[in-house]
């Protein structure tokens, strides 16, 4: 199996010259572009999966509005402050932690 890397040069390769996806959903409600193109991956772990073009300063609401979207219903966010958690595998766990019931609930191992 091939390892998580984008700093291939198929990755590298993809355009950055485009408009930012928040930019072009949202208009000017969004604020402001800043930072470099950079690319969003639907699927993190699978480098090949589709990614689209976002700048610097809306990839980390786009993060946060996919986790919105997709975690159940009643999902508790992690209390810290941006950065506590170094990893996400660290945001994950404190996360799991969190919503121990819920899980449970769900039938998901916490
Ligand atoms: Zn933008
Ligand atoms: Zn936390």
């Amino acid at each position: 199996m091939e390892k998580t890397v984008y700093d291939n040069r198929r990755w590298r390769e993809l355009p950055r010259d485009g408009e930012c996806v928040v930019s072009f959903l949202f208009g000017e409600a969004a604020g402001p572009c800043r930072g470099h193109m950079s690319r969003h991956h639907v699927n993190p772990d699978d480098p090949r999966s589709r990614s689209f073009q976002v700048c610097v300063r809306h990839h980390n609401r786009v993060q946060a509005i996919v986790r919105r979207l997709l975690d159940p219903p009643g999902w508790k966010r992690c209390p810290h402050k941006w950065g506590t958690h170094r990893y996400r595998s660290g945001l994950e766990a404190c996360e799991r932690e969190l919503n121990r019931e819920l899980l449970e609930e769900l039938g998901v191992a916490a």
